[in-house]
């Protein structure tokens, strides 16, 4: 019980950062400068204390508005703790050890972050596809969680050259590029945590629902983000891996 309260504790920590780091302007902040900003409020510009930053409870009870200003506080910083709350609670599942669900949630975080950030920028973090790669090498190295380590550099390799090979011919026909360079990177970081038997799987998953996104939007003739139904795609599969 108290294991569990701990992951979900700190599911939803990672989620308040996340929150905090995706609503800060993405293209004019670097990643140091993302990490080491202290919250502040939007309106009043006020650094906020620790009371208002407590993940989901200051949400609920502040109202959803800042201590001083009263103004309304993005709803996505909640909706983004809650995500990660029930993605620990996934986790929590898995019949792993305590390690092993540590550096899950953080891969998750990680991904989420990809997801989200590709929905709203439509842009990919190469430091969080390094980051997602290095924690699933590390996972798969010490506990062997999905696969053996030697099987997660191929994967990932596999992985990058998959959609390389795939844009390289898409481009040929159509004379401009179906993905970006960040995909074949971040497809590469999933490859590695989950195996190269699962790629053709989240492959087929992610671009339907990639699809499914740009059809709600109305914008299929337009730019789709491929890394947010790659993201998604990989943690529905992952109760089916472990
Ligand atoms: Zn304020």
């Amino acid at each position: 019980m108290i294991i569990n309260f701990t992951l979900f504790a700190f599911a939803i920590s990672l989620g308040s950062f996340l929150g905090t780091t995706l609503n800060r302007d993405c293209k004019t902040l670097d990643l140091r400068q993302k990490l080491t900003k202290p919250s502040s409020c939007d309106q009043c510009l006020r650094h906020l204390s620790w009371f208002e930053i407590i993940p989901l409870i200051s949400f609920i009870v502040l109202g959803g508005k800042c201590y001083t200003c009263r103004s309304k506080i993005i709803r996505e910083y909640f909706f983004i703790e809650l995500l990660m709350g029930l993605l620990s609670l996934e986790v929590m599942l898995f019949s792993v050890s305590f390690y092993e669900k540590v550096l899950l949630i953080i891969i998750f975080a990680f991904l989420l972050f990809q997801i989200l950030l590709d929905y709203k920028e439509m842009m990919l973090s190469s430091h969080a596809s390094l980051a997602i790669l290095v924690l699933g090498l590390l996972m798969n190295l010490i506990f062997q969680t999905f696969n053996h380590p030697i099987e997660s550099v191929l994967s990932a390799s596999i992985g990058f050259l998959l959609l390389y090979s795939i844009n390289y011919i898409y481009r040929s026909f159509a004379h401009k590029s179906g993905m970006g360079d960040g995909d074949y990177i971040f497809f590469a970081s999933i490859s590695c945590v989950a195996g190269y038997f699962t790629i053709p799987l989240i492959l087929c998953l992610g671009s339907a629902i990639t699809i499914f996104i740009g059809m709600i939007h109305g914008n299929l003739s337009k730019e789709m983000p491929f890394g947010t139904g790659l993201g998604i795609a990989f943690i529905i599969l992952v109760p089916f891996l472990i």
